[in-house]
């Protein structure tokens, strides 16, 4: 099945036809600042990604040391999807963005000890990193892609 959705203006339009390849959260304080909270992402590869509209682009250093690239709304700021460096071509989508046709259930979660102590483990987690465990993690899962449904 395809999934859609829009920034909150609606000058940019993005789906994907996949089902991510990992649905994860991400607690560094890098996250923190940027959503408030922990990060709720679907992974999945950039080329997967239809976007419609002009994006923006701001990069910071993120949480694993390496450049952290947002995409967003040039007009309204709503954050479309954020891609690290490290792992060159893939895209973080909110969970949020889509929450209306996919219901998340995180597998996997980074920087675990730096998770807020109001916030409990998500029961679907699977795998607790205490740091950005996402490399060898997504390479393997590359490895599997063709697996996907
Ligand atoms: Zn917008
Ligand atoms: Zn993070």
């Amino acid at each position: 099945m395809a999934y859609s959705g829009a920034c909150s203006c609606g000058a940019i339009k993005f789906s994907f036809e996949y089902d991510p390849m990992l649905q994860f959260q991400c607690h560094c304080n890098n996250c923190h600042r940027v959503f408030g909270s922990s990060i709720n992402a679907l992974a999945m590869p950039e080329h997967e990604l239809e976007i419609e509209g002009d994006m923006a682009v701001h990069t910071v250093i993120g949480g694993s040391g390496n450049d952290m690239h947002y995409y967003f709304c040039s007009k309204c700021g709503v954050l479309i999807y954020n891609k690290p460096e490290l792992l060159g071509g893939i895209a973080y989508v909110l969970a949020g963005a889509v929450a209306d046709q996919l219901e998340f259930t995180p597998t996997m979660e980074l920087w675990s000890s730096n998770r807020p102590s109001w916030m409990a483990k998500a029961p679907s987690i699977i795998e607790s990193f205490n740091d950005n465990g996402t490399v060898e993690r997504i390479e393997g899962l590359l490895e599997n892609l063709d697996q996907r449904q």
